[in-house]
């Protein structure tokens, strides 16, 4: 018999090869290709023998195909969609290093379980329920009261009990012998929803992320593959879990970036849930405060159905928001300062009242940059193309890229003048100058350079909770998620910095992170107040922020997205050229858009190509185009023409990245 075989090789197409006995599909083999020897997997059976020379299969790895079909079909799908090779595709779908001994120890034969079964597990759990709000029962009843596939847009304000809703439909789903995905975008950032899901579902509950070792990963596989886990909590590539009889699927703070992988197969977790519900029959709940154009875009258009939730639990109202124009700030103080006078009160009056402060920068290290204020010479990396920030624990410039590490000169390299001036401020900067303003008040700091390793995170975190702390600053880490009762302040620095840059998402970002930072402020009994910062205060961003009304911002920027041809109203893919010889780069890219140019049609725009704005990185010139079009379908042959393109002419897949539904362009 003959089997096609997808290889773990960045190819679109299959291959054939003969197997002395049969294979089934989905199984992993070894074959030789190309004086090599690769993995693969069998896509597809024939019998009858191809009029060219075939060559034989070198080993059959599994017995039984590890992916369950539904799952295998997810991967075809993904393969189309992203313009992704199979075999790629399948390969991700797995948990690295996963063998046939594996298996046999903890691969029991796939058994699908009685509601029985699974509903006596429901007692398990003690934990309490609260009584739910109107309009969290109104919302559970639109995830239970219809059967087969259905997906819905959670659209909830900022503690209106989300999370809650998610485990009482798991409940439902499980009483049913059914199972549930639950898809959060950082595990370490929202260590809650795990630990409110582990106790109330207690031992049916698997956790997938990326701190798990290859053989713990591995050992959470098996125990879902044999149904002894129908709760699973993960990241990203838990999409891939091997659950069966699916009953829900949730993606909590569906708008966030980090469900995109960013590497082949750059698919979006979010969409691909989406997807997986569809072939499963079941409910599929994206979840968010502030959701992703997109799916609001889907939900006007009825493709999911919207459902808000606007008032927080226990009547909590909502976090007073203001904006501080920081031009007035600094014609009043006659100079250049970090902290408002506005801010600066409102820490004092919470450190009297023993309440607390997040203060929220989106740049660690202490300055920004080094500037020598007598040539303008600013110290750049010599692999990346961006400034250098400064660290002052460590005295060190560092490239928040690649990692290069320099000693801070005392003199200007290039006039050799003494005026070396540290601009712009990082987290690092903003602990010390508190500090010195409140030597009394004790504070935390939470960014990259602090926590090293998950514990640190935990460890502050708690320390914060408990009330340890009084002063929280920290960088997005602290945006996200978190339930501080005692928060009663949030302060927003640079708050501009993201508008600025060269990205059509930029206003975007700029509101989800200030509406999720907004957030957590006043959970507990003390109403909330956010002080936000900016040199632009009348940006609509900001003004829209003060609101809060997710709607008046989708209408405005819907407007704009409209204009300018921007997802959602038009299918965008990216294709980014890449070569370490600048000059290779252009020409490639140059040859790229000449080959799209000859395939246009009417109802694609091609941007470029030009230098992507971060135009190096590690060395590489990077070299970009877009690829707007009305018809998916047309932006979907062109791409696959593309590659084909790619791989006929032995460009070398990682010198011609395809990025379909990108979500960052820099
Ligand atoms: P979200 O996920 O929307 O931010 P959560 O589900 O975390 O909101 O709920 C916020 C807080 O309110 C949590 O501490 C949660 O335990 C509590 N909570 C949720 N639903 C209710 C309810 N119906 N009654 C009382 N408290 C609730
Ligand atoms: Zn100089
Ligand atoms: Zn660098």
């Amino acid at each position: 018999m003959y089997v096609d075989v997808a290889v773990c090789l960045p190819l679109s197409r299959t291959f054939i090869y003969r197997a002395d006995e049969p294979v089934p599909i989905g199984c992993r083999v070894v074959v030789p290709f190309r004086k090599r020897e690769v993995e693969g997997f069998v896509v597809g059976l024939s019998d009858r023998a191809p009029d060219r020379d075939i060559h034989p299969i070198k080993e059959t790895i599994d017995r039984v195909p590890l992916l369950r079909p539904q799952i295998f079909e997810l991967c075809r799908w993904i393969s189309e969609y992203y313009v992704s090779p199979f075999g790629e595709v399948l390969k991700a779908a797995l948990p690295p290093g996963i063998s046939a001994k594996h298996v046999e120890r903890g691969l029991k034969p796939a058994t699908t379980h009685s509601s029985e079964q699974l509903g006596s597990h429901v007692a398990a759990g003690f934990s309490p329920r609260p009584v739910l709000t109107q309009d969290q029962n109104r919302a559970l009843d639109a995830i239970r009261n219809k059967n087969g596939f259905h997906p819905l847009l959670l659209h909830g304000v900022t503690g209106s009990g989300k999370t809650e809703i998610y485990m009482q439909a798991a409940e439902h789903f499980l009483a049913r012998g059914k199972s549930s995905l639950i898809l959060v975008p950082e595990i370490g950032l929202t260590p809650q929803l795990t630990d409110r899901f582990s106790e109330r579902f207690s031992g049916k509950t698997a956790i997938l992320h990326s701190s798990l070792t290859k053989r713990q990963r591995i050992d959470e596989w098996l125990r879902i593959h044999a149904g002894e886990a129908p709760i699973v909590i993960g990241t990203r590539s838990a999409v891939f879990a091997p659950l069966e009889n699916i009953g829900l699927i949730v993606v909590d703070e569906e708008h966030e970036t980090s469900y995109k992988q960013d590497e082949v197969p750059r698919y979006n977790a979010r969409d691909t849930a989406v997807m997986r519900a569809k072939l499963a029959g079941a409910a599929a709940v994206l979840g968010s405060a502030t959701p992703s154009m997109e799916s609001f875009r889907n939900a006007e258009s009825d493709k999911y159905k919207h459902i808000g939730l606007t008032k927080r639990v226990e009547d909590r109202p909502l976090p007073h928001v203001e904006i501080v124009n920081m031009r007035e700030e600094y014609l009043a103080e006659g100079k250049q300062v970090v902290f408002s006078r506005r801010l600066l009160e409102a820490i004092a009056i919470r450190l009297e009242r023993r309440e607390q402060t997040m203060i929220l920068l989106n740049r660690r290290g202490y300055a920004a940059f080094l500037l020598c204020r007598r040539c303008g010479f600013t110290f750049q990396c010599s692999s990346c193309s961006v400034a250098l920030t400064y660290h002052r624990g460590i005295d060190k410039l560092l490239c928040h890229y690649c990692g290069l590490a320099r000693r801070p000169p005392a003199r200007c390299p290039e006039c050799d003048s003494e005026y070396i001036h540290y601009v712009g401020e990082g987290t690092e900067r903003l602990e010390a100058e508190l500090k010195a303003i409140y030597p009394d008040a004790r504070i935390g700091r939470v960014d990259r350079d602090t926590m090293r390793h998950m514990r640190d995170f935990e460890r502050v975190l708690g320390g914060f909770r408990s009330g340890d702390i009084d002063i929280l600053v920290g960088t997005q880490m602290i945006a996200k998620g978190h339930d501080f009762p005692l928060v009663t302040l949030v302060g927003v620095i640079g708050a501009d910095a993201p508008l600025s840059l060269p990205d059509f998402r930029a206003a975007e970002r700029t509101f989800q992170l200030l509406t999720q930072v907004a957030g957590r402020s006043g959970r507990g009994d003390q109403p909330g107040e956010v002080i936000i910062q900016s040199y632009f205060p009348d940006h609509y961003t900001f003004q829209l922020a003060v609101t809060q009304r997710f709607e008046d911002f989708y209408a405005r920027e819907s407007r704009y997205r409209k204009a300018m041809f921007y997802p959602p109203f038009t299918a965008l893919a990216g294709v980014m050229v890449t070569d370490r010889d600048p000059g290779r780069a252009a020409n490639l890219a140059r040859d790229v858009g000449e080959f799209l140019d000859s395939l246009r049609s009417n109802a694609v725009r091609i941007l470029g190509p030009a230098p992507a704005p971060l135009e190096r990185i590690k060395r590489v010139h990077r070299h970009q185009l877009l690829i707007k079009s009305s018809s998916r379908a047309t932006l979907h042959q062109m791409l696959e023409r593309l590659q084909i393109y790619i791989e006929e002419k032995k460009i070398g897949p990682t010198r011609v990245l395809i990025d379909v539904d990108p979500v960052s362009l820099l």
